[in-house]
């Protein structure tokens, strides 16, 4: 086998820079290319070079090559993950193979005689983040190809992108075009992150910076010109800290993003890719460019967010070099703003007044962009694949975050249902505002107790709005997935003291850590499970990590000092597991005691009730707890073997099914028989005709997410649920899918406001 001569840094400056001559030169965009192909198999010692260019319909084409048949130019296409080339274009991801014949994706062409070569080398030409081509090189004898020759290629790979992007070659929008989208209206879905609805104008995000210069002369002055740039976003991100109105969780993101500006391995990179030969823009940029080829990899959640926190830093930084600062006076007045994806700094650097909605290709509902949007109370909506192909700064656009759907360029008929939810939306937020303060009683007296679900500081402002009762789920562990590294105890107490203050008297419940599965914390290794909702987590890894579930408890105790108490544990499937976090508990109390701290006035422990093995563990359960709580988000999943996240199985059983309400029914009979109060906190209280069924089977405490308080105390107050009950009697146990259709009747015949 063959090493090549090591190019190193000095060798890829000097191909950088006949590059450049190359491309200052008068001639045609397909000279220019043939040209390169053929300089880069001379200074790479290869026997191939082929530049691939993506065409519409996601088909490659071999635009100019040296070494392969030239009769193949324009000739060869491929498909988008067919053969290596097209391997590389799929994933977005270099290949360097020294035997590509025994690659499993290797699948040659006669016509462009490359079944003589055995080893090759390719890179994605990337563009806006997407791939626009592939550049490869290739040779006869089994070569390995060094990470510096990579990196050279990936380097090339990047004036090449400008190539293709100055429209010279093809035109640049014809991948688009090939769908036909750009002018039409269109309606895309995505995931919703924050509920709302919001007609405006779009503003892309993106391209603020356009890099003109690729090749540096001086890498010194380069790295000067970083250096002044870097103190410039610090010192930006300082004043944004300081100045900007942020609190709680806010804070918290926005510091762990300044941790990423300071991230040494970051800025060593683009320094480094400085040192190849690169102007500090360009290098800024392929240090982003392989981020994102990387990310694609990816798929921890907390990982993938802090590698779009880095995206939004680039941004930054490039508008700190080209010296192009946002100007957000020039925001039209009713922005929806596009974005492939977006740090929560980026979206606090539009003007709030004018920011009505945001959109984003990438995102989930813990990224710190969504958090910070939700802050802000706009309709935000995530993963909504390619939207950026078919939308234009300046198109009219709907975001409808309550059905996760934007509609680009809408018609009048689709404006003119928009604006008319849009009022019904407003008139019925009057009728909510309007019962805030009445009682959440049924018509016929009976009280039921409507809680807040909540997670974050930033949930506690619901509680005046809303007017509910208390909160009936605090999710501790949605502060600890925001931070960066483990909150201490006092760090905890600081915290659980602030959520009781805002309570002001009104009932917390605390639910301990429920972590694993989905929800991981970048400092806490869970490790993988084949099924994570049934794996190794909530109180499980809290018992197996006592020391963890010790200091939150300390911190609860320590917080709640002259005040009640109220803890319950997630997950619980045996007796034995709740009296060993009960103990763990009393531990700490005993402890507090003896150190003589205050204590709480009254100390209250529940369970969750998501397990369906406690249902036949009912009376010595009962006999432990101070209350339980239904969650009926896992309790449902684990009743009907029906995974909560599957979208393929999102329709097919349904809460309202008989089993569920005949398995509720048998629940309320027991604790009611106990005296042990009853809540049920899971999605499905938050929804009007569920929370009906509820009620009628004699639930007297519901909690829910803060826009479903409303509804359900309308419904509430127009239900008579003596008049109602005879009715689930009758029907509970019927052979039928679900009893939906047969309480929708009743409610509407009825007047029960849904
Ligand atoms: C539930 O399972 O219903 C619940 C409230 O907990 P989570 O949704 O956080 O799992
Ligand atoms: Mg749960």
């Amino acid at each position: 086998m063959q090493t090549p001569p090591s190019a190193g840094w000095s060798g890829a400056r000097r191909l950088l820079r006949r590059l450049r001559d190359l491309m200052a030169a008068g001639t045609t965009a397909e000279e220019r290319l043939n040209q390169t192909v053929r300089l880069i198999a001379s200074d790479m010692v290869a026997e191939v070079c082929s530049v691939y260019v993506m065409r519409a319909g996601e088909v490659l084409e071999l635009f100019a090559t040296e070494g392969l048949n030239p009769e193949a130019v324009h000739n060869t296409r491929m498909r988008v993950g067919e053969g290596l080339i097209g391997d590389i274009a799929a994933h977005a991801r270099a290949i360097a193979a020294s035997d590509a014949w025994a690659h499993p994706n290797f699948s040659y062409r006669p016509e462009t005689g490359e079944d003589l070569f055995r080893s090759l080398m390719g890179v994605p030409i990337m563009r806006g983040g997407r791939v626009a081509g592939v550049l490869a090189v290739q040779n006869k004898a089994q070569r390995l190809y060094t990470d510096e020759e990579l990196e050279t290629l990936e380097t090339v790979a990047m004036v090449l992108a400008e190539l293709i992007a100055s429209g010279d070659l093809i035109n640049p929008s014809e991948p688009i075009l090939a769908d036909a989208t750009a002018i039409v209206p269109r309606r895309l879905d995505g995931l919703r992150l924050n509920a709302g609805l919001a007609i405006g104008t779009a503003l892309l995000h993106a391209p603020r910076v356009t890099i003109r210069q690729m090749v540096a002369e001086n890498p010194a002055e380069e790295l000067e010109r970083l250096k002044t740039a870097v103190a410039a976003m610090h010192s930006q991100l300082d004043t944004l800290m300081t100045t900007t109105d942020i609190s709680g969780e806010l804070q918290d993101v926005m510091e762990s993003y300044r941790m990423f500006a300071q991230d040494r391995g970051w800025l060593a990179r683009i320094r480094e890719a400085i040192n190849s030969g690169l102007t500090a823009e360009a290098a800024v940029q392929k240090v982003q460019n392989d981020m994102r080829a990387r990310m694609r990899e990816v798929t921890d959640p907390y990982l993938r967010e802090r590698l779009l926190d880095l995206e939004d830093l680039t941004a930054r930084l490039l508008t700190h070099l080209s010296g192009a600062v946002f100007d957000s006076s020039e925001m039209p007045a009713d922005a929806i703003v596009f974005a492939r994806a977006m740090g929560p700094a980026e979206l606090l650097d539009y003007d709030r007044t004018k920011l009505k909605g945001l959109v984003l290709e990438e995102g989930s509902a813990t990224s710190h962009v969504a958090i910070v949007a939700r802050a802000l109370d706009i309709p935000v909506l995530g993963r909504v694949t390619e939207v950026l192909d078919r939308v234009e700064t300046g198109d009219q656009v709907v975001v409808d975050g309550d059905n996760g759907q934007v509609f680009l360029r809408p018609g009048q008929d689709v404006l003119d249902a928009v604006r008319h939810s849009m009022q019904v939306k407003a008139d019925l937020r009057q009728r909510y505002a309007a019962i805030r303060h009445m009682p959440s009683m049924t018509h016929d007296g009976q009280q039921v107790s409507l809680l807040l679900n909540a997670g974050l500081l930033i949930d506690l402002q619901h509680l005046d709005e809303t007017g509910a009762d208390g909160i009936g789920l605090y999710r501790t562990e949605i502060p600890f997935m925001v931070r960066s590294s483990y909150p201490d105890v006092a760090t905890q107490t600081e915290l659980y003291k602030k959520i009781l203050d805002a309570a002001d008297g009104r009932p917390v419940t605390f639910r301990t850590l429920d972590i694993g599965g989905d929800k991981t914390l970048p400092y806490f290794d869970a490790g993988e499970d084949e099924n994570p909702a049934m794996g190794w987590r909530a109180i499980r890894i809290g018992l197996d990590r006592p020391l963890m579930l010790r200091q939150q408890l300390r911190a609860m105790i320590l917080a709640a000092a002259g005040r009640e108490l109220r803890v319950m544990f997630p997950m619980i499937a045996t007796i034995a597991e709740f009296r060993a976090a009960r103990a763990l508990l009393d531990q700490e109390l005993t402890r507090a005691e003896d150190r003589g701290e205050p204590l709480p006035d009254r100390v209250k422990v529940g369970a969750m009730l998501e397990v369906p093995s406690l249902m036949w563990q009912m009376p010595q359960l009962l006999a432990r707890v101070d209350f339980l709580s239904v969650g009926s988000n896992d309790m449902m999943q684990f009743l009907f073997a029906w995974d909560r996240g599957s979208p393929r199985l999102s329709d097919r059983y349904d809460t309202l099914a008989p089993g569920a309400l005949a398995f509720f029914d048998d629940l309320v009979r027991k604790a009611r028989s106990a005296s042990v109060p009853l809540t049920l906190c899971g999605e499905m209280a938050g929804r009007p005709l569920e929370a009906m069924a509820l009620i009628g089977l004699g639930f007297r405490a519901l909690s829910m997410s803060a826009g479903s308080i409303g509804p359900v105390k309308m419904m509430t107050r127009s239900l008579d649920v003596r008049q109602f009950r005879p009715l689930l009697d009758q029907t509970m146990h019927r052979p039928v899918e679900t009893l939906r259709t047969v309480l929708r009747s009743y409610a509407r015949d009825r007047g029960v406001a849904l």
